[in-house]
């Protein structure tokens, strides 16, 4: 089918913010706070409009500004921080496939995101030198039974245009033993017009279930439009997680915490994992300690519900999962 008007969120998507000297003028940075701007990071500044509009002006204290904006806190070089914390190469089963646990593996789908946040564990990944298609990834799911469950990842699926993803559901799909589809995705953060009629239609007479693991780190990153859209999800039968990161200085605290797992659980969504920061170069600024972040849901536990406090872990290169840490 051909579409003349391109897609409404391609054109949101454009009003980004990738150059520091604009989003500087936006936010009304004095000279002196633009000094602290790392000008010409090799990751590049990608700031979605609608999150630039909830960053107070002329500060870099703001929970948004912090993850996105590049500083020169980046370029500090410090052991044990480096391009591949996870260790992804290793577990590279085709080009785009990684199959590091049993029973579930991940497609890359692309290295786009809406967003690049500073503590991106995959900002040194170049994905893009690789074919397009998933041809080689699908023959490899389709041979191997164990998998029940294929994660789709990048960057961030939803970055990919809605002929590719009917495509590569339609191909799961037909997958026997692929019962479970999974999206990690921060998209709906930063665009949730992303989720409109046509996207929802993927999720129409699959024979998988399908789970989506929002990644979100701060309540202010949150609003009743981004809710709305995700009820859309919800009542399409697809399920709901957050997953977070530990940031220092942006969501290091009980009350912020509590704050952002209340707002999640109160709309039926469940917070999966908190994550310990991994060690990747240029983010060593964001880290907080194993022992501060155990503190913290210990803290948390006390306010809230059980299913809203989630587990904390970190990912440690050849365990078998994630391992927890509380
Ligand atoms: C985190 C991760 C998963 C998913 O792990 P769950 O514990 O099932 O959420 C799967 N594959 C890779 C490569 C991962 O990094
Ligand atoms: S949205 Fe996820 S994959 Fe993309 S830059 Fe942020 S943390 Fe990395």
């Amino acid at each position: 089918m051909l579409k003349l008007v391109p897609d409404h969120w391609k054109i949101i998507l454009r009003q980004n913010f990738t150059q520091w000297k604009k989003l500087a003028d936006f936010l009304e940075l004095d000279p002196s706070i633009q000094q602290e701007i790392f000008k010409r990071p090799s990751f590049p500044l990608n700031l979605p409009k609608r999150l630039a509009e909830k960053i107070k002006k002329n500060t870099l204290d703001d929970p948004i500004l912090k993850q996105f904006l590049p500083t020169l806190a980046e370029q500090k070089q410090l052991t044990g921080f480096t391009l591949d914390p996870v260790g992804d190469t290793q577990f590279t089963k085709a080009p785009k496939l990684l199959h590091k646990y049993n029973g579930r593996a991940l497609i890359v789908c692309t290295s786009a995101c809406v967003m690049n946040c500073r503590f991106c564990f995959r900002q040194n990944f170049d994905y893009e030198v690789q074919e397009k298609g998933f041809q080689k990834e699908l023959e490899i799911i389709a041979a191997d039974e164990t998998l029940q469950e294929i994660i789709l990842s990048g960057g961030d699926p939803l970055s990919l245009s809605d002929t590719v993803l009917v495509h590569l559901l339609d191909a799961l799909s037909h997958i026997k033993h692929v019962k479970r589809v999974r999206f990690h995705t921060r998209f709906p953060i930063g665009i949730p017009e992303r989720i409109d009629d046509a996207f929802l239609n993927l999720f129409e007479n699959r024979p998988f279930i399908t789970w989506f693991v929002l990644h979100t780190n701060h309540p202010n990153e949150l609003d009743d439009h981004i809710f709305h859209h995700l009820h859309l999800l919800q009542r399409k039968g697809v399920i709901l997680l957050t997953q977070s990161v530990l940031l220092k200085g942006v969501n290091d605290c009980p009350k912020v915490l509590c704050e952002l797992f209340n707002q999640l659980v109160n709309r039926g969504i469940i917070p999966y994992y908190l994550h310990q920061l991994d060690r990747v170069q240029g983010g060593a600024h964001f880290e907080v300690s194993e022992e501060r972040g155990k503190e913290l849901i210990q803290e948390i536990a006390k306010s809230l519900p059980g299913y809203a406090v989630p587990k904390y872990v970190r990912e440690i290169a050849g365990e078998p999962n994630k391992t927890p840490l509380f």
